[in-house]
């Protein structure tokens, strides 16, 4: 009997949680499946879509319609994906039907690069030393098939019986999205079509040759622009692999091309290790991988993070970055960092806010790279810079922009500033500013905050970061008294501080790390008290999966894989939302707080994350891979597998999230001036007070911030991640001028305080 594969996407939005893909994601998305389904049309094939809230139940439904023997896809390394993949491998399993998953995404499995005592790497460079050092290469991809069995007129109607929609009804943009997206389609054209010709151009071009010397230029087209392309499959990293190492090979034959290929591997190589930290850390997207990390006291003030977001900080670097967000969906990687980084250190915000921001706002977005960027950004890795460490932003201007070119095309208004004064507007002479039509504080926004009252910020939470680095003692000394195993990862060395305010300290803040949940409404929490987050397990390092259980362990000393039996958010227990899939770790019954008691038992016995861990960890390293994969990933690396009977090739689900308005109109903002912030300890006080109850009511109900717009209509911006009340926008064209105490402050003589170098991977 001849075997027929028939190519499936789902479309399962409801399964990824708040980490739906955004506006633009989807609109790449369509586009992508659009083309896909050209692609396979071509190839005399076609894709069956289906909307669907349960992934493994529509892909059993469709088995059974089509006597199909097994089911196909490519697994991804992202905890949401590796939950949702490994229920429908133990549902497909339980209706007997094989099912097998394959790794189209990155060049090595995360089990096949361990130290020599078989633990995870933790430092970017050994791991890539590593992965490069191995003694056989990566998996070569393979060649496109020339043609492929037609989907029959039998399939299609039995797929019509399960549920499959056109592609064009599956909802992934709504009518308006599509307009309002439009412009998008300027910039790029999704597809695999295009993205080889974008590799091909920049391979055949000047951009890898000059890439060691150039790429963090950000006053022109530097790098390969591949992101959206890869994230969605289009094109196979191992194909981009090849291409480069053949190009090296080709130039050093030559004697030309210097570290080129080497530098440009080394970014893909950070994708990889994306990949890598999510599988062996699952909690990376929400935690800090430093634990002390996680208590840092943010200032969580949504007007400045509006701010940020808007590109109004008044810093016309960040603003110019953050507008070419809002209107291409991309921005290079340089630029992430300095937007990034002000965010963070500048404006004291949690860098899961950003995270999130960028996640719904980026073409490429994708949980793994966005997570490892913010971490290194945040200080919260072993090898990032501390975080006490800033960037200069009027150094990095001139590294990076000299001439300005870059703010002049994202920031119009300050176009006709002189190249001396467009990184510092507020340092040019009115008659200046006047010539070049720019009026601070109506057209382009005054500084949100002086250089100088950031940096003192962000000294003072350092001290209470400082004060919080236990090396994991306190974590370990809990879990050893619990007969547990402590936890393994990259914590930095304990200091002196005493023990005990270091934990109390801890305990006050660790909360404030969690992306969702609200910060504690008594400062007191403590190990034993009513704390719900208490219920996270720990797991030990990534190959071991010893599970201790945290109720004897400080809030926040644990790697925060759930444990426990997981119940939908839905089904009444308290979600804080971190796991980001929906998914709520219950409270142990003993640890319910009153009045939360939980609901019956809808609860799954397995536990999602860690079975998913698990059933990927345990697979044979390659045996799975095989080198023949299904269409997932839209075959990415891997072409359509053959085998009796029918298959189904899954195309992995991705989903649809938040919306998002485009600023019209710069509102005005003041320069926020502290009063005398006194001495380092009153600073510290100030911040604690600032951070302890700001959220009285919580509720788990996304917030709606509206945002200005120049027709003087209100839109709404989906901001998921906390419950406030409502934030109104700053008013646009009504404020009045700032008084004189807040007129613009002398910036440079914080400038020349803080270093200047990278804090992450360029
Ligand atoms: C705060 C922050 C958030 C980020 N969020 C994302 C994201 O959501 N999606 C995303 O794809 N990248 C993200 N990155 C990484 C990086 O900025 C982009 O991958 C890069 O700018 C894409 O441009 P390019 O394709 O021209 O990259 P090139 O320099 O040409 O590199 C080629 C490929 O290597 C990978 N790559 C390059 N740099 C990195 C890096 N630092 N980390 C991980 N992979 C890398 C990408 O797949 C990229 O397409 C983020 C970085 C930071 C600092």
């Amino acid at each position: 009997m001849q075997s027929e594969v028939v190519p499936v996407y789902l479309w399962a939005p409801e399964e990824e949680g708040q980490f739906q893909p955004g506006r633009c994601s989807r609109w790449w998305l369509a586009h992508s499946l659009a083309a896909l389904d050209a692609d396979l049309h071509a190839l005399g094939s076609r894709l069956l879509c289906f909307r669907t809230p349960d992934s493994s139940a529509t892909l059993v439904a469709l088995a059974r319609q089509l006597g199909a023997g097994a089911v196909l896809f490519n697994h991804l390394f992202d905890p949401i994906s590796m939950v949702r993949d490994n229920e429908v491998k133990a549902t497909l399993g339980t209706a007997g039907l094989f099912c097998q998953s394959f790794n189209a995404d990155i060049l090595r499995e995360p089990w096949e690069v361990l130290d020599k005592g078989g633990k995870p790497f933790t430092c970017y460079d050994a791991f890539w030393t590593a992965h490069c050092g191995l003694p056989y290469p990566p998996t070569p991809p393979l060649q496109l098939p020339g043609a492929l069995l037609t989907v029959s007129a039998e399939v299609e109607a039995a797929a019509a019986a399960a549920g499959a929609v056109p592609l064009a009804k599956l909802g992934i943009m709504s009518a308006d999205e599509e307009m309002s997206n439009a412009h998008l389609g300027h910039h790029w054209i999704p597809g695999s079509a295009d993205a080889h010709r974008a590799l091909d151009a920049f391979v055949r071009g000047s951009r890898l040759r000059s890439f060691d010397a150039d790429r963090a230029k950000t006053d022109r087209a530097s790098t390969s622009r591949l992101s959206p392309h890869i994230h969605y499959g289009e094109i196979s990293v191992r194909h981009i692999y090849y291409v480069a190492k053949h190009q090296e090979l080709e130039w050093g034959r030559a004697g030309e091309g210097g570290t080129s290929v080497a530098d440009f591997l080394r970014q893909l190589g950070y994708r990889e290790y994306s990949r890598y930290l999510s599988f062996h850390f699952p909690f990376t997207h929400e935690r800090s991988l430093l634990e002390h990390l996680r208590a840092v006291p943010w200032t969580y003030d949504q007007r400045l993070f509006k701010a940020w977001r808007q590109g109004c900080t008044g810093y016309p670097l960040v603003d110019a970055a953050m507008r070419e967000v809002w209107v291409t969906g991309w921005m290079h990687n340089r630029m992430r960092v300095v937007a990034a980084s002000f965010m963070v250190k500048n404006l004291l915000l949690p860098w899961q806010w950003g995270l999130k921001h960028y996640w719904d706002a980026l073409l490429d977005a994708d949980l793994e790279c966005d997570a490892l960027g913010w971490q290194y950004v945040a200080g919260c890795m072993a090898d990032a810079h501390e975080f006490s460490y800033t960037i200069d932003h009027s150094v990095e201007a001139k590294r990076f922009d000299p001439e300005g070119q870059y703010v002049r095309r994202w920031l119009p208004v300050l176009a006709r500033l002189p190249a001396q004064y467009i990184h510092e507007p507020w340092s040019a002479p009115e008659s200046v500013l006047a010539d070049a039509g720019v009026e601070l504080g109506v057209n382009y926004p005054f500084p949100v905050i002086s250089v100088e009252d950031s940096l003192a910020a962000l000294n003072a939470a350092n001290a209470v970061v400082k004060q919080c680095m236990r090396g994991g003692a306190g974590t370990a000394a809990a879990a050893g008294a619990a007969g547990g195993v402590a936890p393994q990862g990259p914590f930095r060395p304990a200091t002196d501080a005493d023990p005990a305010e270091a934990e109390r300290l801890f305990a006050e803040h660790y909360r404030n790390s969690m992306m969702v949940s609200d910060p504690p409404a008594a400062p007191q929490a403590s190990p034993g008290s009513e704390d719900v987050q208490s219920n996270l397990v720990l797991r030990g390092d990534g190959a071991s999966g010893d599970d201790v259980t945290s109720a004897a362990l400080p809030p926040g000393g644990a790697h925060s894989c759930w444990a426990g039996p997981a119940v939908p958010a839905a089904s009444g227990a308290v979600d804080d939302g971190s796991s980001g899939a929906g998914w709520a770790a219950p409270p142990l019954p003993e640890q319910l707080p009153e009045g939360r008691q939980q609901q019956g038992s809808a609860a799954p016995a397995a536990l999602p994350e860690q079975l998913a861990w698990q059933a990927l960890a345990t697979s044979p390293p390659h045996g799975s891979a095989g080198g023949s994969g299904g269409l997932g990933g839209s075959g990415a690396g891997s072409g359509p597998a053959t085998m009796t009977g029918v298959s189904l090739g899954v195309v992995p689900s991705l989903s649809g999230g938040a919306v998002a308005a485009v600023p019209q109109a710069a509102p005005r903002l003041r320069v926020r001036r502290q009063p005398d912030s006194g001495s380092a300890e009153q600073q510290q006080q100030q911040q604690q007070e600032r951070h302890a109850p700001p959220h009285p009511q919580a509720t788990n109900e996304a917030q709606q911030v509206v945002s200005p717009r120049a027709d003087g209509a209100a839109d709404t911006v989906q901001q998921p991640f906390r419950a406030t009340s409502t934030v109104s926008a700053p008013e646009v064209g009504t404020a009045a001028p700032p008084p004189a105490e807040q007129q613009p402050p002398d910036l440079q003589a914080g400038h020349k305080r803080a270093r200047a170098c990278s804090p992450t991977p360029t």
